[in-house]
């Protein structure tokens, strides 16, 4: 049986005053393997820091290509028996995981909050999503039927259906520390797959519980299984032999290096990556409702979302209303405690980064038009930050942020907007605020992006849908979740038979076939 973490965990979280030189008294964080938990053996590669006060939180090691190889020839055997078990049956414990994910969602929010410095509202958001993905992978019995055709030729039936892959992996970025490891246990799990799951070592407390759920749930040992580590362990997991499918969720250059690593092997991935998310304000928008909504996606969870909008494409007149939203975005609380808007950046590399392209728009020739303070001199701070006059050849236009920054442009016309879009290299989502359907119904066609938002500002699609980035924001022809996230993790396999009535009844002369 399973070491019991749920019960010593809650206390593990008020022990958090260590200080940087006390590092060697830090928890370590423990890997999930073959229904144990284990701790890694291998080197710590980074110490957990709550973002918002610096006080360190644990350890993370990185999984060692010796512990890699135990926790593969496991999830293997696991495959055996678990791709064979009935579909009912392994629903009932995606229901068992829906359960226990609903229970425990507020602890594992807190432990968001307090690994990653989401507001409270958005922690609990971060789960609620994943829970839906859970919901969505409890209809996994209708999509898995196959085809069945008799007579394709004479006495020739044919039939295909689809089968399990064996073990998959799945790597993990900061982010959404629960719902992404959520798009991918269930999904990968329920259609007969086991998987090894390796969470962003910058927040690995959320998979850390939800592993403690799985286990309560009492899934078979090595069906789901965790590993924590960086680079170096990622690289063992897709070397592994018996590696089949990769899901990953992170970075362009990563998810690129991953995506080239598996089709070298010729197995599957699907790669979700960086973005840089336009919001298109024609003058004839509903002013106060495009503001509100470009505040919301460009500051909400301080720009750390792949679908945040990070710059805001205002057409002719549109380009007064930079003031309004300056005003507007004043009234921004920053904190992690219940009501506030925006908390801190996950790093304090990640700040450092986000304030040298903040002054590089400025030696660049734009003009910052709002910072907001900051609350503490402790913690990764960055206040919303509007800046206009921004060009395509500047930096701050040019990468993507990953903070709470608003890069305003101003063109001419819808053309000219699209045309931005269009050149940019990534497709993850876009929007626009007008109130004329044949602008929207332009822009919709026109442009080269895989998720777009007429008048609301983060298109996210729901479940059934698929979350269908493009470009250098997603490779991969299968998107996570949706149809097309059971068809990732199954194959096709067609099997065609000839059963002659002439020559069965030759070689069982004795049975009688007809009257
Ligand atoms: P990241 O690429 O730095 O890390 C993601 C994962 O890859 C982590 O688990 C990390 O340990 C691992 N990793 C890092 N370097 C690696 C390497 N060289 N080789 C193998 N593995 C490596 O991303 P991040 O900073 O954690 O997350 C933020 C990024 O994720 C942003 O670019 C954001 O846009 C993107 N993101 C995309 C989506 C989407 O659906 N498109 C969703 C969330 C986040």
């Amino acid at each position: 049986m399973a070491t019991k973490l749920w019960k010593y965990y809650p206390k593990r979280l008020v022990q958090t005053s260590a200080k940087k030189e006390d590092v060697g008294l830090l928890p370590t964080v423990h890997n999930f393997v073959g229904g144990k938990f284990v701790t890694s053996n291998g080197p710590i590669i980074h110490t957990v820091t709550n973002p918002a006060t610096g006080e360190t939180l644990q350890k993370v090691p990185g999984t060692t290509r010796q512990e890699v190889d135990q926790v593969m020839q496991i999830a293997q055997e696991a495959f055996g028996s678990w791709s064979t078990t009935p579909i009912g049956r392994r629903l009932n414990y995606i229901f068992q995981l829906r359960e226990g994910i609903k229970k425990r969602s507020k602890d594992i929010a807190q432990v968001i909050t307090r690994e990653l410095g989401k507001t409270p509202a958005d922690a609990q958001g971060d789960v609620a999503r994943g829970l839906e993905i859970v919901e969505y992978s409890c209809g996994a019995a209708g999509k898995l039927e196959g085809m069945f055709q008799k007579n394709v030729a004479t006495n020739v039936d044919m039939m295909q259906m689809r089968e399990p892959l064996g073990v998959c992996l799945g790597v993990c970025p900061f982010n959404f520390p629960a719902m992404i490891p959520l798009w991918m246990l269930p999904m990968s799990t329920v259609v007969g797959n086991t998987i090894v799951l390796k969470p962003s070592e910058l927040v690995p407390g959320a998979v850390e519980l939800i592993a403690q759920v799985v286990d309560e749930a009492q899934f078979p040992p090595g069906v789901f299984n965790v590993v924590q580590g960086g680079k170096e362990t990622v690289d063992c997991l897709l070397e592994h032999p018996g590696l089949k499918a990769v899901s990953f969720v992170g970075s362009t250059p990563v998810g690129r290096h991953i995506y080239r690593k598996a089709s070298e092997r010729g197995i599957r991935a699907q790669c979700n990556m960086g973005a840089k998310n336009h919001a298109v304000i024609m003058p004839d928008a509903a002013k106060d409702t495009a503001l509100n909504a470009l505040i919301g996606a460009a500051f909400g969870a301080s720009g750390q979302r792949c679908m945040a909008i990070s710059v805001g494409v205002f057409v002719g007149e549109a380009g007064n209303w930079i003031s309004e939203l300056v005003k507007r975005t004043q009234s921004l609380v920053l904190g992690t405690a219940e009501g506030s808007d925006l908390g801190p950046l996950v790093t304090e590399k990640a700040k450092q980064r986000v304030e040298k392209l903040i002054q590089s728009a400025e030696s660049q020739g734009a003009k910052i038009e709002y910072r907001a303070s900051v609350p503490s001199s402790k913690g990764n701070w960055v206040g919303p930050t509007i800046i206009s006059q921004v060009k395509p050849h500047m930096d701050v236009y040019q990468q993507e942020i990953f903070g709470p920054v608003l890069s305003c442009i101003h063109v001419e016309t819808l053309d000219d907007a699209i045309q931005l879009i269009n050149n940019n290299p990534y497709g993850n989502g876009t929007s626009i605020f007008t109130q004329s359907g044949v602008v929207a119904r332009m822009f919709q066609s026109n442009i080269q992006v895989g998720q777009i938002g007429i008048n609301l500002p983060i298109p996210v699609p729901a479940p059934p849908f698929g979350f269908t980035g493009s470009k250098d924001s997603m490779w991969g022809d299968l998107p996570f979740y949706g149809s097309t996230g059971f068809e990732f993790y199954t194959r096709p396999k067609t099997v065609i038979t000839r059963w002659d009535e002439k020559v069965q009844s030759a070689i069982h002369t004795s049975m009688p076939l007809h009257r």
